[in-house]
């Protein structure tokens, strides 16, 4: 369902940020000012969005951004008269004629009716007040809430204009949908411009390019990124990173095939409810469990075809002796006499016919069946492969918690449109893994959950973050969420307080859990400011129980665990593409495709044997170096190795020669001088392992 037409609850509108309102205020006063402009416009919806705000407007003037000073001049006017939000609630019907007299989303009554907000009005349900808000002369339709007075909007602009169909539905009539965004003040506002200015510089795309980190192809297919070189050594340093501490935390590594038969995702759930988000399956012809029964079955009549016809020879054989018999006259002996009678009974013709008719029906049976095509699904989760794995063996309180961790590639049919660089894509990596426990255990591996999520985040310096705890609405269990209240209760107490005790920065969401259990939102904010969602953690005690894991209890009987999902690095897609823009390419020693460069000043044998030996020193210790033995001048050897975002930079000149020593450049940072070759050489060593930022 598309965003705008789901109809926020009040609820949800209770818990919008003062920023929210701020924004939805303002829409309010852009509606103002086009009335003043155009006062036939008809409105239709206008809340606030990411970033800001929109309104929908059908109007006959095209608008366009030309016009935005004019429409922001009068938007000044209706701030600076800081007309209050009036609030007044009416009946139905009143709300219906007041729509009808076209007074509702204006400034006046008018001749046209107001279409659009005499449709929303129907769409409200029944025991639901219905509210109007008036600042000024503008009365619109609306459950609000506002800020108090219109002088409250501290900064506001106009960004574009899109079109858009009314309720999202192409059968609906198309609008002009005016975005803006506002803010407290303008310090505030000025602070979002450049900061959208820098995330431009640091669009991950145009860095993607730059530093040959990944491409699209269109032979391969929209969202299917395909890693560079210098891409593959961040995936791989990422994948050594989390491996390195989910070992430590005693994790171990499975792996599974990319896709499955139609019949697990069923078992699973996501077919049906997940169909449109998996690629299309692969239909193939059927094999498997009836296979070697055909086979075996044609096997037996292939036998029986063998023995008939040894039964022929004999028969042979024995009427050839029994004839030799006749014409020599002596008596065959009784043994041959008897065996002869027998077979004389047996119908070889009605034999072969039957051997003939089964082998047909079996080979008939057969074509059918391999006509009856199978399904297999691309995965787009890891967690069905992981239960098998879980299921797959005897296992014992004492197994648990089992934390089964892979790199797991998945597969999502995102719709074309919404493909947007590496953080919308269709094949991803994921940092999965699955914890199965028992209750007493959930909260400390939740726990342990959280302080990796810490571990990491300090790692890569983000300083910024924020948890989004959601939860179930106890009013739609069965519906919405599996009908288990008291585990909904549990958990969801045993999440809080984790969240509370390790004091992480969070917020609870009602009414927004997974259907299986609660979920964990992580959103960090890059170092320009910008906000990415990169990892959900989800509790599931749901889906064990369809998988039927169980496990043996200490008191022998059979229990089922709980299961968390957890992917704390979330894909590499998406989170190399937050890294990109987070440290805008400069990436730190450990992390850098190019660490070091030797590069000397000239092309004197002595000096580029030195600079050979430290070139091949970094290497045997495992660092990415490389060297620049061109003619070029130093200056220009310099500027590659700077535009390339190499690390370090290793300038080699005689007197560093001389005394055994290297002047450090460092990207970003400048010269730091001449220093002892075996000190820099154990310090690049030491911010590698240290992972130094
Ligand atoms: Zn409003
Ligand atoms: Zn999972």
């Amino acid at each position: 369902m598309p965003e705008e037409t789901e109809r926020k609850t009040l609820d949800q509108r209770q818990q919008m940020t003062e920023l929210e309102r701020i924004r939805h205020s303002a829409a309010h006063v852009l509606a103002t000012a086009i009335l003043r402009i155009w006062p036939d416009a008809q409105f239709a919806a206008g809340p606030p969005v990411e970033n800001g705000f929109y309104y929908d407007v059908e109007l006959s003037h095209r608008i366009t951004p030309e016009d935005f000073a004019q429409i922001e001049a009068e938007m000044k006017k209706e701030i600076k008269a800081n007309h209050t939000f009036e609030r007044q609630t009416v009946t139905r019907n009143e709300a219906l004629e007041l729509g009808t007299k076209g007074r509702l989303g204006a400034l006046s009554e008018r001749a046209t009716p107001s279409k659009f907000k005499l449709d929303i009005i129907e769409g409200i349900p029944e025991h639901e007040t219905i509210s109007l808000f008036q600042n000024g002369d503008f009365l619109d339709l609306c459950a609000g809430p506002h800020v108090m007075r219109t002088g409250n909007i501290g900064a506001f602009k106009l960004t574009h204009v899109a079109s858009a169909y009314y309720k999202g539905d192409e059968r609906n009539p198309q609008l002009q949908r005016i975005y803006g965004t506002a803010f407290k003040n303008k310090t505030e506002m000025e602070a979002y411009f450049t900061m959208l200015e820098e995330a431009k510089k640091r669009d991950h795309r145009k860095l993607g390019r730059e530093l040959e980190l990944f491409i699209f192809d269109e032979d391969v297919g929209p969202g299917l990124p395909l890693w560079l070189p210098n891409g593959t050594v961040l995936i791989e340093e990422l994948e050594k990173l989390a491996k390195e501490t989910e070992f430590a935390a005693g994790y171990q590594r499975v792996r599974t095939p990319h896709l499955a038969r139609e019949n697990m995702y069923l078992t699973s759930g996501h077919l049906p409810y997940y169909a449109e988000s998996m690629f299309p399956p692969m239909i193939l012809r059927q094999e498997g469990p009836l296979h070697p029964l055909l086979d075996k079955q044609l096997k037996e009549l292939d036998h029986e075809a063998t023995e008939l016809a040894k039964l022929v020879l004999t028969k042979e054989k024995l009427g050839a002796i029994a004839e030799q018999a006749r014409i020599t006259g002596d008596n065959p002996s009784t043994v041959i006499a008897a065996e002869l009678e027998t077979i004389k009974a047996v119908d070889v013709a009605q034999m072969i016919r039957d051997i003939a008719m089964r082998r047909l029906a079996s080979s008939m049976l057969q074509g059918a069946l391999l006509d009856e095509p199978e399904h297999y699904y691309l995965k787009a989760m890891n967690c069905p492969h992981h239960h098998k794995l879980f299921g797959a063996v005897q296992r014992s309180y004492r197994d648990l918690p089992l934390r089964l961790a892979e790199y797991g590639t998945c597969y999502r049919y995102e719709q074309s449109g919404e493909l947007f660089g590496l953080m919308r894509v269709r094949s991803m990596q994921m940092n999965d893994a699955h914890i199965y426990c028992t209750e007493e255990q959930f909260e400390a591996e939740f726990n342990a959950v959280n302080e990796m999520y810490l571990k990491y985040f300090a790692t890569f310096g983000i300083d910024k973050y924020l948890m989004r705890f959601s939860t179930h609405d106890p009013s739609k269990l069965g519906q919405k969420f599996v009908d288990q209240p008291e585990l909904w209760k549990k958990t969801e107490e045993m999440v809080r307080n984790v969240l509370k005790k390790s004091g992480i920065n969070y917020v609870e969401v009602p009414n927004e859990a997974a259907f299986y259990g609660p979920k964990i939102d992580v959103q960090v904010w890059s170092a320009i400011g910008r906000e990415f969602t990169i990892a959900t953690n989800q509790v599931d005690f749901a889906v064990p129980a369809r998988f039927g894991l169980t496990y043996k209890t200490k008191e022998n009987t059979e229990a089922t665990p709980l299961c968390i999902h957890r992917a704390p690095l979330g894909t590499h897609e998406r989170f190399i593409g937050f890294l990109i823009e987070h440290y805008a390419g400069n990436f730190p020693l450990w992390l850098a495709p190019e660490q070091v460069r030797v590069l000397p000043i000239g092309d004197e044998e002595p000096l580029i044997n030195y600079s050979k030996e430290i070139v091949a020193e970094l290497r045997a210790q495992g660092v990415r170096v490389e060297s620049d033995f061109s003619s070029d001048h130093i200056k220009a050897k310099i500027a590659s190795a700077e535009q390339k975002k190499v690390h370090t930079m290793l300038v080699i000149g005689n007197r560093d020669l001389e005394a055994n020593n290297v002047s450090l450049r460092v990207h970003g940072k400048g010269n730091l001088g001449a220093k002892p070759r075996n000190e820099v050489i154990a310090d690049l060593l030491q911010a590698i392992k240290e992972r130094r930022a």
